[in-house]
C-alpha cells in the first residue's frame, strides 16, 4: 500500500442522520420522477416516418453533389480518402470520355466511389477537405441493413438525384445539407 505524503488529505464520511437512514424520502423522491415521466403529455412520434428534430449540427450520410447542370463535381482526386481518419473512403478514378462533358464536370471522374458506413465516424473531414463541393454531409441518417456488405455506399446511394430529371429530389437533398 502506498505511504500518504505530508500532501495527503483524510476526508471523513459523514454519518448518515437517521432519516437518511430510513431510505423513504430518497425512494420517495426516486418514485416521484418515475411517476412524472409516466404521466407526462409527450407527442407521439410514428418512427421510422417520423423523428425528433435533429441538432442543428447533426452530420450523417454523405452526398455527392452534383452542379446545376447535372454532372459530376467529384474529380476522384482522392483528397477526402486521406483526410478521412477511420479510412471509409475507397475510388477508382477514370478519364471523361469525348461526348460525356454533360456527365462530368472536369475530366477525371470517380467511377467508383465508396464509403463504409460501419466505419465512417460522421466527422465530416471529406466534406472539409474536398475541393470541388463534390461532398456533403447531410441530415440523413444511414439506414439500417441486414448484411455487412450492404454497408458499404456506393454511388447509386450517394449521388444526389439529377436537377433537370428529378428537380423535387434534387432540392429536398440540397436542403438537407448540414449549415456550418
Ligand atoms: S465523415 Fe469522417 S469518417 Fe466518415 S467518410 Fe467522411 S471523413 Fe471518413
Ligand atoms: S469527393 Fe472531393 S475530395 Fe473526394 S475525390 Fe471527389 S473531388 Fe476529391
Amino acid at each position: 500500500m502506498q505511504a500518504l505524503t505530508s500532501r495527503s488529505k483524510t476526508v471523513e464520511r459523514k454519518p448518515m442522520t437517521i432519516w437518511e437512514r430510513l431510505y423513504i424520502p430518497a425512494i420517495a423522491k426516486g418514485m416521484s420522477i418515475t411517476f412524472g415521466h409516466i404521466f407526462k403529455k409527450k407527442p407521439t412520434i410514428n418512427y421510422p416516418e417520423q423523428t425528433r428534430p435533429f441538432s442543428p449540427v447533426f452530420r450523417g450520410l454523405q452526398v455527392l453533389n452534383r452542379d446545376e447542370e447535372g454532372r459530376e463535381r467529384c474529380t476522384a482526386c482522392g483528397l477526402c480518402a486521406v483526410a478521412c481518419p477511420a479510412e471509409a473512403i475507397t475510388m477508382e478514378a477514370a478519364e471523361r470520355l469525348p461526348g460525356e462533358e454533360n456527365l462530368y464536370r472536369e475530366e477525371k471522374y470517380a467511377a467508383k466511389y465508396e464509403i463504409n458506413m460501419l466505419r465512417c465516424i460522421f466527422c465530416g473531414l471529406c466534406e472539409e477537405a474536398c475541393p470541388k463541393d463534390a461532398i456533403y454531409l447531410s441530415e440523413t441518417f444511414t439506414a439500417a441493413n441486414y448484411s455487412r456488405q450492404s454497408f458499404i455506399y456506393g454511388k447509386k446511394e450517394l449521388l444526389i438525384p439529377h436537377p433537370k430529371l428529378q428537380p423535387e429530389a434534387y432540392e429536398k437533398a440540397k436542403g438537407q445539407r448540414v449549415k456550418r
